[in-house]
């Protein structure tokens, strides 16, 4: 496993967040072929290319928000749209770790350049299975 700073500089060197499509556009559209573990109305779920721990999936909005940081709003009614789907990302992602990873899992997002992110879509990524969480010991 590469230390966690390379996953940063990695991150540091895509472009900031942008409003154009990424690669999580194509897996919605099916453009590109993914491992899709779920999906429904306002998600989809699907196992990460590179695993960095023995379960490792994504949970992404169907609706493109670059980054956590995005979802704010200043329309009420799209707040409580936000936090809906926010909460719903969470759910998704509880319920499909449950029999992924019993023993547990941890529940990581990143966000922006010093944040380790990479794709502007924002998603959860989920990490499990075994002892071993993407954790050393
Ligand atoms: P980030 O660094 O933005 O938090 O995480 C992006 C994740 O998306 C990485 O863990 C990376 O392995 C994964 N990823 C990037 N491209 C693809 C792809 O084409 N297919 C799948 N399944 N995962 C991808």
């Amino acid at each position: 496993r590469r230390p966690y700073s390379d996953e940063v500089k990695r991150a540091q060197t895509q472009s900031v967040a942008t409003p154009g499509p990424t690669i999580f556009d194509k897996i919605l559209s099916r453009e590109i072929p993914a491992d899709i573990i779920y999906e429904d109305d306002l998600c989809l779920a699907f196992n990460d290319v590179a695993p960095q721990a023995p379960v490792h999936f994504l949970v992404i909005p169907k609706r493109r928000i670059p980054r956590l940081q995005d979802a704010e709003e200043s329309d009420k009614e799209v707040i409580v749209y936000l936090l809906e789907l926010l909460g719903h990302l969470m759910s998704v992602a509880r319920a499909l770790a449950a029999p992924r990873a019993p023993l547990g899992w941890r529940l990581v997002v990143n966000n922006g350049r010093a944040g380790a992110q990479s794709v502007y879509h924002l998603h959860l990524h989920v990490l499990g299975g075994g002892r071993w969480a993407g954790r050393p010991g």
